[in-house]
Order: structure tokens, then sequence, then C-alpha cells
């Protein structure tokens, strides 16, 4: 069964750039008069008007209630994307599970569901990925994209004919062509993405990020990701980048990582190197969320372990700041307890790295919660849609 791709589809593949540009500018920042528009795109507001008029008949914006203009003061009626009439696919894979929302094109969640994978080969999880969709969707309103994330180089390692394949050590996977596996089964066009990247398209657009050209992002968690946004554009980054980047060196004399670095950011800040510095001390196995639990009781050893792992995080974040100087970095991941434990820690250590300039970066530590990754996975599927790239 081929899914509709919406009514207003088909004139969108033939909208020009400035309209593009007109209905990202409604979607990141809200409802606008024409002549706020103008202003901000640098349109005339007759090129505007003109622009306009199509996308309102056919549906793609909206006129808002009268208001009178911040800009001129006369009366207008604010135009505004018509969110709600359209949907999004976003999936979030783990070793396990399948995280998936659909969400409007404001990437606002209007339903979700988690479960566990049921078969591991590419095709299963892409058969599985349609029952869920048509369940979340209950028939109504299908998507017209969709985008799915995951860990590792999700930007294809390899180029076979044109046709970008994925490697997933956590999936069992090699070479798979999973764009063309996942618009045979959703029928919509598919965006596959680091799920680290994807969050920081998230962000950009729709979170704490949003307005700013330039931002970095760190996840933690089994490992440490990183994106950095430079004048509105994500920083391509291959495995190999990431992989420099988990074992970049902050102490000499720190604790060994499995690949025989002292000291480096993975040996510090991943959920295994916390758990066995933890369990070294305390004589016995642990689980990470013990361990937040027993540091925040004031327990001695989790304390030391946290506190130590998160002043690795402000000397990592304090490097980020410096080289790429932007001047706000979030911190997402299933992890990120430990910057909210610790965070008197992970301050010192930042402003001792940044000359004892005290708020010179901005950090912002954010709820973990595996909906927002697949939340990502829609973002890149409307900024595809919008922009007409993927
Ligand atoms: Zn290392």
């Amino acid at each position: 069964m081929e899914v509709e791709s919406g009514s207003w589809s088909g004139m969108w593949d033939d909208l020009p750039d400035a309209a593009r540009s007109i209905v990202k500018e409604l979607i990141i920042h809200g409802p606008a008069s024409r002549t706020a528009l103008a202003r901000t795109l640098r349109l005339s507001t007759g090129s505007l008007t003109r622009l306009t008029k199509p996308m309102v008949d056919a549906g793609i914006l909206v006129e808002g209630d009268v208001v009178h203009d911040p800009v001129n003061g006369r009366p207008t009626r604010p135009l505004d994307v018509a969110a709600g009439e359209h949907r999004f696919f976003g999936v979030k894979l783990t070793a396990d599970h399948v995280h998936a929302v659909v969400t409007d094109l404001r990437a606002q969640i209007v339903a979700a569901r988690d479960e566990p994978i049921s078969d591991h080969a590419p095709e299963a999880v892409c058969r599985q990925a349609r029952r869920l969709l048509d369940e979340l969707s209950g028939g109504e309103k299908p998507p017209v994209g969709a985008g799915v994330t995951l860990g590792g180089d999700a930007r294809a390692a390899v180029q076979l004919g044109g046709e970008p394949l994925v490697d997933s050590g956590f999936l069992g996977w090699r070479q798979v062509p999973l764009k063309r596996l996942l618009e045979q089964a959703l029928g919509v066009p598919c965006v596959v993405k680091n799920d680290v990247a994807a969050l920081a398209h998230q962000h950009h657009w729709f979170g704490a990020a949003r307005g700013l050209r330039d931002f970095a992002l760190v996840s933690i968690g089994a490992g440490i990701g990183y994106a950095l946004v430079v004048h509105d554009h994500l920083v391509a980054a291959t495995e190999a980048d990431l992989g420099m980047f988990a074992h970049l060196v902050l102490n000499g004399g720190g604790p060994m990582c499995p690949e025989g670095h002292r000291g480096c950011a993975a040996a510090y800040l991943s959920s295994e190197s916390i758990v066995t510095a933890a369990g070294q001390g305390l004589r016995r196995p642990v689980t990470y969320e013990e361990v937040m639990r027993l540091a925040a009781r004031g327990d001695k050893v989790c304390l030391g372990v946290v506190g130590e792992a998160a002043d690795a995080l402000g000397r990592l974040i304090a490097h980020i700041a410096t080289f790429s100087m932007v001047k706000r970095v979030i911190v997402v991941g299933e992890g990120v307890e430990l910057a909210r434990v610790a965070k008197d820690d992970l301050g010192r250590a930042l402003s001792a790295d940044r000359r004892g300039v005290t708020n010179s970066v901005e950090v912002i530590i954010e709820a973990d919660d595996f909906r927002e990754w697949a939340r990502g996975g829609a973002v890149v599927a409307i900024q595809g849609f919008v922009t007409g790239s993927d």
C-alpha cells in the first residue's frame, strides 16, 4: 500500500528557494506579519506578497486574526504555517529498541511509542517501523516524510553506484541500503542520519539553540558524541573525527579507556567507565543509576567518581568553547545526570580552563528522553522537506 504524500506536496516541489525561506522562518520563529517577514528575509513587501499568496491559496500558510503590525502599527493578519495539517515520522534505533514518534510541522509530538526490536534483519526492522507508523497515525493524516536516526556513521560509510549504505555495529548491519529499504516500507521520502547530528538539528530549529547560528552539542552515555553547528550549518564529521573527540586526552594521569589512553574523555565520561570506577571503590558491581543516586546522597566513592567525571566534562566543554568559539554548549544523553549531580565540579573545571572567567560559556543540560532522539528523526525529515534537500 502506498502512502498518500499530502495534497500540497506536489506544489511544494516547485517552490522557489525564497518561498522555502519564508516557510522555514515561520516554522522556527512562529507567526509574523508580512512587513516583519520582509524585513527579516530582506525582501520587498511586494515580493513577499507575491511569494506568499499561492502558499496561502494552497493552504501551506494560514492567516491569523487581525492585529496591529509591530513594524508600522497598521492592522495586519500575521502569517503562519499550517503546522497541524502535516505529519512527519521520526524513529531512533538502539541495539534493542525502536523509538517512534509522529510530529507536526513544528516537531510537536502528536503520538509516540517505544518497543523492543523483534527481528534485527534490516527488512524486518523496516517492516516494524511501518507497522508503528500505521498504528501511530491511525489511518489519519499520513506523513509526508520520515527520518530514522541511529548511532555511528549513519551518513553511509560506503557508496556503491551512488547508493548510501549503512554500517551499524550494534545492530549487526554491514552495508545496508537503509534509505531505500525504508522508503519501500514506508512509502515516503526518508532521511537516515547519525542520531547526535539529528539531535543537534532538532535543537537548532526547535530547542535550546533556536535562533543561534553557532553552538555545540555533547552527548554522554555508552559513548561520547559531538556535533558542532557553525554559521547555521552542521560541520560534517566522520566516524574517525568523532573517535578523535571521544578520546581526547584531558588528563594524562587519569583512568584508562579500553583503547589504552589514560585520562581521555571516554575514560572519564562513558557509563561503563563510571560504573567500573565506582564498582572498584565499592568492591561490588553497581549500575549507572545507583552510582548517581549514591553520589547525590553523599557516598564518598560515588561522589568522587562523579565529581571527577564532571570535572572532565567541564574541561571538555572549555576545550570546545576555546577552539570553536561557540558560546552555548548543550549536554544530552543517558549520562547527563552526572552533570546535574556534580554541577559545581563541572562549573569549577570549566571556568578554571577559561582563564577564570565565569559564564563565558552557557552550558544547557537537557533531560534524557529517547523520544527526543526519535523527534530528532522527525526534525531531519522536516528539514529535508522544507529545504528540499536531504
Ligand atoms: Zn580513549
